[in-house]
């Protein structure tokens, strides 16, 4: 059975309004809230005004935790995404978490360890920013490594601005 994205990806999407359009959500805001049966809302306003939101529940599988992350796209879809959480020991003791990207690009599970995962418009599924091609480097029109990097100097924050809040437990 395929996962989320099967089939249906297409990388390298060039429009710039894609990176700053994209909804962004952080690993980190879900600090102190991976343990069984956490669940929540994500919501936030969207550059249009219109205010937008997705739940989430935790499980536990044998591979650990997994954020099931459920919201309607579309007005007509129900989607839910299994994100499997991973972890890494800190130096000072605990961890740190990261998501699993959960797409499938061309039949192969991407399975980046991310901190932040995407959803840029006109998509149905969150995943990496490499699999939605946030980035010039897969760009065809591609500027250059200067220039990809000011780009994201510039846009960076906008990103950040646009993380969702959590409410709810
Ligand atoms: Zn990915």
């Amino acid at each position: 059975m395929g996962g989320p994205g099967s089939g249906r990806w297409y990388r390298g999407q060039c429009r710039k309004s894609i990176v700053e359009k994209s909804l962004a959500i952080a690993v980190g805001e879900f600090h102190g809230r991976i343990h069984p049966y956490s669940s929540g809302t994500l919501s936030w306003r969207l550059w249009t005004g219109e205010r937008s939101s997705i739940g989430y529940y935790v499980t536990w599988t044998n591979d650990g935790p997994r954020l099931m992350l459920h919201y309607v796209w579309n007005d007509s879809e129900n989607i839910e995404i299994p994100v499997h959480l991973q972890s890494t020991p800190v130096y000072f003791g605990g961890e740190r978490w990261w998501f699993t990207c959960p797409l499938i690009v061309n039949g192969v599970a991407c399975r980046r360890r991310v901190g932040k995962l995407y959803l840029p418009v006109g998509a149905k599924y969150f995943g990496c920013r490499t699999c939605h091609g946030l980035t010039y480097r897969s760009c065809q029109e591609a500027h250059s490594e200067e220039r990809t990097a000011k780009f994201f100097a510039a846009h960076g924050s906008k990103l950040d601005a646009m993380l969702p809040r959590l409410t709810g437990e």
